[in-house]
């Protein structure tokens, strides 16, 4: 199974919103958002809004399905990179106990060194793949080591000599693990990635055992590979260590299982307890098909208020895009907002017969699209620090054809994001006409959040394939196909009057809004994420470049403009309409890649528009983006969650929002570390 892509990753898009409405009744001012700054990373603080509105058993369940999601936070480090675990247990080892000067610029840059590698999970950048460059010396790191007692560093990983002979390299050498998921043409996928999916397995090795695996004849097959790390043992053979209670990464697993155990005694009712039990058979098990069961429970769950992703899901790190990493998150609905995306999924097949795809490739009947907007209680594994904005799940074709999908809209996340980003400058740094910026001030923020909702709730689960095509033949393009494929139905529907007609947007200036952002992001301001010399890599900045280079080119300067003025270069669209059918032309052609397996045609679009960056103009948004002085990723810290007791009844659950990243994450790796240095 190819995963279906579903996040839409927030991105520097959304500091051109550089004023948007508070909501009323919250206390934006006094709230500080931004809570830390380092490198090329912000981190903030989110809201849980009206978790006080929910009852004493659910504040339980959000409590409960919390503590689980903390649980997993050391199977994605190892999952990143196998020397994760040593690296962050030895730097947290200095961070805690070294006995030198801190006041230096060494120290200095050692701690913002560990502070990315908490963000990124790793000792990788959690967006670029690239191995961090440290900025301080092997001999300054010895130096630290020296001066730390000897009983705090990590003793499950041999002699305190053999750790730090393994680890130093890691750190230092950056020819040595350069890139954590490589999706180049050319090249063995798995030699060159140093994700920890794989161990001593060649590309060709894996393909043709998992090849072997699967049945073509079955319409529900289980996603092969999705839990396990593929091995070559001692004999040369090939075997899976699945991920399991008792199994690889079984210690964290078990952990996750004896909370999600409580949270079934108050689950939001009997179908959630259902599937909270299948998901506790599949922990136990390992198998993919009790996977199957708890996916297919949940996606037609649409009446617990309370929710929660918690498992393997995504498979953006494995170059294969078989073995999915492990995240969670728990939410809860938010009734106000859900009205919008009630009237969308309401009008699916609408915009499904209206899409300007290949009737044959339409979906005859959408199914059970199910959309909601949430508010994110808990972020955990591999969403967190970095979160998506919008998740669709669950991943398995089969599933989604039988059975439909769910689809939600985070806005408690996107509006941190928007509070975090007012005031900044961007905006008038990169868009040249007022009135590009006065649609984005007054509208963008809908507009995202339309965007994300028909991009989740629509974009994914639209088309179909033609017989005999399995959906896994775009291999490494897969995922930038599919992102590209969701945002654009997303961008087409957003300006077709549909939208006005149904209450959705007040004004088509919502669209423009939306349009004008996103190919000026695509086609410019991402690049403020890419550092000079390097090219696109991550699926959806590939995806948004690939889609802002096409129009560009076929609009031949009569839709997108780019204006030199004063030095600086700007993109303008001067043709709303021609961009929305240039949108509508590029869908229809995705759609028929998808549909029809179409590799070669779907790499060249990658290729072609997708990867290669203009250096001269890279060199002046980044320069331009520096004066600025913003970080352009973000992520954010979790607040934190306190029973209230009388005795021992718990009578109500506290939430707080604390302040301190490093403190956070040292608290996480003492209370929620569960896994030895070497699994
Ligand atoms: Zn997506």
């Amino acid at each position: 199974m190819k995963t279906i892509a579903k996040m839409m990753m927030m991105t520097g898009m959304i500091s051109g919103m550089a004023a948007c409405q508070t909501a009323p009744g919250t206390t934006a001012d006094s709230f500080r958002w931004q809570v830390d700054r380092f490198d090329d990373i912000k981190v903030l603080r989110y809201q849980v809004e009206d978790f006080d509105s929910l009852s004493l058993d659910q504040k339980l369940l959000v409590y409960y399905l919390s503590e689980a999601a903390l649980c997993g936070r050391d199977i994605l480090f190892d999952q990143n990179f196998r020397y994760n675990l040593p690296v962050r247990r030895t730097l947290e080892a200095i961070y805690e106990g070294y006995t030198g000067d801190r006041a230096t610029a060494e120290y200095a840059a050692f701690e913002k060194y560990l502070k990315k590698v908490w963000f990124a999970n790793g000792i990788h950048h959690h967006y670029s793949m690239d191995k961090f460059t440290p900025g301080f010396s092997e001999t300054y790191f010895d130096a630290l080591v020296a001066a730390t007692p000897t009983e705090l560093f990590p003793a499950d990983f041999g002699t305190q000599e053999e750790l730090i002979a393994t680890i130093k390299p890691a750190i230092f050498d950056p020819a040595l693990y350069a890139k954590r998921v490589n999706l180049d043409a050319g090249v063995d996928l798995l030699l060159t990635s140093a994700e920890n999916y794989y161990d001593g397995v060649t590309q060709a090795e894996a393909e043709a055992f998992y090849a072997a695996m699967v049945d073509t004849t079955d319409r529900q097959p289980i996603s092969y590979g999705l839990n396990g790390q593929l091995a070559k043992g001692n004999d040369g053979k090939l075997h899976e260590r699945v991920w399991k209670s008792g199994g690889m990464y079984g210690p964290a697993i078990d952990k996750i299982v004896s909370w999600l155990e409580k949270a079934a005694a108050v689950a939001d009712s009997p179908v959630q307890k259902e599937y909270i039990g299948e998901l506790i058979a599949y922990y136990r098990s390992g198998d993919l098909k009790d996977f199957d069961r708890y996916n297919i429970l949940w996606v037609g769950d649409n009446e617990s208020k309370v929710d929660f992703v918690n498992g393997f899901i995504e498979t953006y790190g494995d170059p294969l895009g078989k073995k999915a990493s492990w995240e969670a998150n728990v939410n809860f609905k938010n009734l106000e907002a859900t009205k919008r995306t009630d009237i969308i999924s309401a009008n699916a097949q609408w915009f499904e017969d209206h899409s300007p795809i290949d009737p044959q490739f339409r979906k005859s009947e959408v199914k059970g699209v199910s959309a909601k907007v949430i508010t994110v209680a808990i972020l955990g594994g591999d969403c967190f620090p970095a979160t998506p904005i919008g998740i669709n799940l669950p991943n398995a074709d089969w599933i989604r054809r039988d059975y439909g999908s769910k689809s939600v809209t985070i806005e408690n996340i996107t509006r941190a994001y928007v509070e975090a980003a007012k005031g900044d400058g961007f905006a008038e740094e990169f868009v040249m006409r007022p009135e590009d910026r006065e649609r984005m001030e007054k509208w963008g923020s809908l507009a995202d959040n339309l965007h994300t909702d028909l991009h989740e709730c629509l974009g994914h689960g639209s088309g179909q394939l033609a017989p005999g095509v399995r959906g896994d033949e775009l291999k490494n393009y897969g995922s930038t196909l599919e992102e590209a494929r969701a945002d654009l139905f997303a961008l087409y529907c957003l300006a077709d009057p549909k939208m006005v007609e149904l209450g959705l947007i007040p004004t088509l200036d919502v669209a423009k809004a939306e349009y004008a952002k996103y190919i000026m992001n695509g086609l410019m301001t991402q690049l403020t994420r890419i550092q000079p010399g390097k090219n696109v890599e991550e699926s959806h900045m590939r995806n948004r470049k690939l889609i802002a280079e096409w129009c560009y080119e076929n609009g031949a300067e009569k839709v997108i403009r780019k204006v030199v003025k004063g030095g600086n270069t700007y993109v303008v669209v001067t043709d709303f309409d021609g961009l929305r059918k240039l949108f509508g032309e590029l869908l229809k052609e995705i759609q028929r890649i998808k549909s029809e397996g179409d590799f070669v045609a779907g790499q060249t679009l990658v290729e072609t528009y997708g990867v290669k960056v203009d250096p001269d103009l890279h060199k002046e948004v980044l320069d331009r983006y520096a004066k600025l002085d913003l970080a352009p990723y973000a992520g954010f810290m979790n607040p934190v969650y306190t029973l209230l007791k009388d005795g021992d009844r718990v009578i109500d659950v506290k939430v707080e929002y604390p302040e301190d990243y490093a403190a956070q994450m040292m608290d996480y790796s003492k209370n929620y570390s569960f896994l030895p240095s070497k699994n």
